[in-house]
């Protein structure tokens, strides 16, 4: 009985004030969590997120449907289907990337020889439908004009220049 007597003592005069000190003295501190998703966190500038396809800067699109991409996806996540154009020129009629498949590591990328295909950072990819993870050309290709940046700087673009 004493010793319950003694541990509410503790509980009330000691433990409390020092819980309720530690408490106010977190009011007036900027708070370390993020309202997401209104508030989004910046990610790194090397991560690899949701793909993007590039144009060139009158529209024209950059990718010519060689498939070194596809060939270079360790996932086999990519298909496409190529086209050309009144001028001759090749283009990707379907350009698909299956995001269940992908795994975000970036070879399609790196194997692009028109730098047509870049990770961004994007990575709200969540859908309740499995056919919402096949990402087709109109989800990927960059609006034109663009009115900002997407995703990233071209990073493969500027180490290459800074070479
Ligand atoms: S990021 Fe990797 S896994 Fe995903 S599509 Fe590109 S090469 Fe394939
Ligand atoms: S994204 Fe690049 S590597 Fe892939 S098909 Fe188009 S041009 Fe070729």
């Amino acid at each position: 009985m004493l010793k319950t007597f003694w541990d509410i003592i503790k509980t009330t005069v000691i433990a409390l004030p020092i819980g309720l000190y530690t408490t106010f003295k977190h009011v007036f501190k900027k708070p370390v969590t993020k309202k997401y998703p209104k508030a989004k966190s910046e990610m790194m500038p090397r991560y690899r997120g949701l793909h993007y396809l590039e144009r060139y800067d009158d529209g024209t699109e950059r990718c010519v449907c060689c498939g070194l991409c596809a060939a270079a996806c360790p996932a086999d996540a990519i298909y496409m289907e190529p086209d050309e154009n009144e001028k001759g020129e090749r283009f990707a009629k379907v350009y698909e990337i299956n995001m269940i498949r992908c795994i975000f590591c970036g070879f399609c990328e790196e194997a692009c020889p028109e730098e047509a295909i870049f990770l961004g950072h994007e990575f709200e990819l969540a859908n309740d439908n499995r056919d919402g993870f096949i990402y087709s050309k109109d989800d990927m290709l960059v609006e034109h004009p663009r009115k900002d940046r997407p995703y990233k700087t071209i990073y493969r673009r500027t180490r290459r220049h800074s070479m």
